[in-house]
């Protein structure tokens, strides 16, 4: 798909599995099973998705999933593989080294997120995309490095103290645009400052879902994340934005859905739902 100066690929880095119950709040799971089915450990199959955007002069990442600095025990825990594919084989199969990535969204600081962010090399954690801008709101920057008790195991330093030594992170505050021809939306019900990138044209307006819309199941407006600080501001912005996304087509990329890699969205009476299922990558 290209959308405005950007050809735009959607590459998965990871699978991984979460608790079904926490990534559907109050929702019953007499409900939410029939979406998602769970396995023996109540866990519902994820993956994480990234965006690539690439112009003339970028080639700019959002995200970077889970990453593969994880010890066995966690790893088992939240079942991640990054045998079958990660961030470094899928961009390969694009001919595009870490090396060419010149920006790196950070949608925010989760491990789900910007695991992806650093590796392990020759035995030390260092910058997987050496030559890049790492990008990140100055309100998520503020909140990751001083988490609630309630979010505190979802952020992970090591995913970023080494990009904050090399001078690599830089802050975004407010509404100033940092990138051309990718304008942005701020929400603060999952986490404090989620960036989501929105790129746009005459034909296309694609929403970076992140965990605002993490699968499709999400759409609707009730079905919100237990892992969310503040679920009824979550409420609040889905029930904001879903109207503009049904009446101007919008495309929302999501990041975490086993099989969609994006939708567009439509409203039956007072009810949101998946409309059309869309392929970034053809
Ligand atoms: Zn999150």
């Amino acid at each position: 798909m290209k959308i405005g100066p950007y050809k735009i690929y959607s590459i998965e880095t990871s699978e991984f599995r979460l608790d079904g119950g926490a990534m559907f709040g109050i929702i019953p799971k007499t409900l939410w099973e029939k979406k998602i089915p769970s396995d023996d450990f109540n866990r519902i199959p994820m993956v994480t998705r990234s965006l690539l955007l690439v112009s003339k002069n970028k080639k700019i990442l959002v995200d970077t999933g889970n990453g593969t600095k994880w010890s066995e025990k966690l790893k088992h825990i939240y079942n991640i593989n990054t045998d079958r594919y990660n961030i470094q084989s899928e961009l390969s199969k694009l001919d595009i080294k870490p090396e060419d990535i010149t920006d790196v969204i950070c949608t925010h600081l989760h491990f789900d997120h910007v695991g992806g962010n650093t590796s392990i090399i020759n035995g030390k954690i260092q910058p997987t995309f050496e030559n890049a801008k790492y990008w990140i709101s100055q309100n998520n920057w503020t909140l990751a490095n001083n988490p609630t008790q309630k979010d505190q195991s979802s952020f992970m330093s090591h995913d970023w103290n080494t990009l904050q030594e090399n001078g690599m992170i830089h802050l975004v505050k407010n509404k100033e645009q940092f990138l051309d021809g990718i304008d942005f939306q701020l929400t603060f019900g999952h986490t404090s400052g989620l960036l989501h990138p929105i790129i746009s044209d005459n034909n296309n307006t694609l929403f970076f879902g992140s965990d605002l819309f993490p699968t499709s199941a999400h759409i609707p407006i009730p079905w919100v994340m237990a892992y969310d600080i503040n679920p009824v501001k979550t409420v609040k912005e889905k029930l904001e934005l879903l109207p503009k996304m049904v009446e101007d087509n919008w495309i929302i990329f999501l990041e975490h859905d086993q099989n969609i890699q994006a939708c567009s969205v439509k409203q039956e009476g007072k009810h949101f739902l998946l409309n059309k299922v869309i392929s970034i990558n053809e």
